[in-house]
């Protein structure tokens, strides 16, 4: 990454890898699109019961995390297609490694990794659908 970075060193690119690297770590620790420092969220992903509400507003600059009424009711597509992906690697997984298994084999090994992986795939929805399709002033 080092030396990609300095290949590239001159003008507009350089700072628009640094700016996408800067949107791309804020977007995994779910932070505020605009300041990139407020949390989005309430509390962690291991939080069973809140994983999933939201801030009102960002902490640092007051950005409001809920554009308007039923924003994110759309990032249940995106929850779906992670979920699709989930489901079609573990059971790629699942027919390589136990060599073509009965179907409750395929079954549990992807029913856990969807189950597990639940609170991030909606965490993470929510943050695709402010970064890309909230108003946040750039992009
Ligand atoms: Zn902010």
């Amino acid at each position: 990454m080092k030396n990609l970075s300095q290949e590239i060193k001159h003008g507009n690119t350089h700072e628009s890898i640094e700016k996408n690297n800067k949107k791309l770590n804020a977007m995994l620790q779910c932070k505020c699109p605009v300041c990139k420092e407020g949390d989005m969220f309430k509390t962690s992903a291991l939080n069973m019961s809140q994983f999933n509400e939201l801030n009102k507003n960002c902490e640092k600059c007051g950005f409001g995390f809920m554009p308007e009424p039923g924003f994110y009711q759309i990032s249940m597509f995106f929850t779906y297609m992670v979920g699709v992906a989930i489901f079609m690697v573990f059971g790629f997984l699942a027919y390589l490694v136990f060599n073509d298994p009965p179907l409750w084999v395929y079954y549990v090994s992807i029913f856990i990794p969807t189950l597990i992986t639940t609170p991030w795939n909606l965490r993470y929805s929510k943050v695709i659908m402010l970064y890309y399709f909230g108003d946040i002033g750039e992009n």
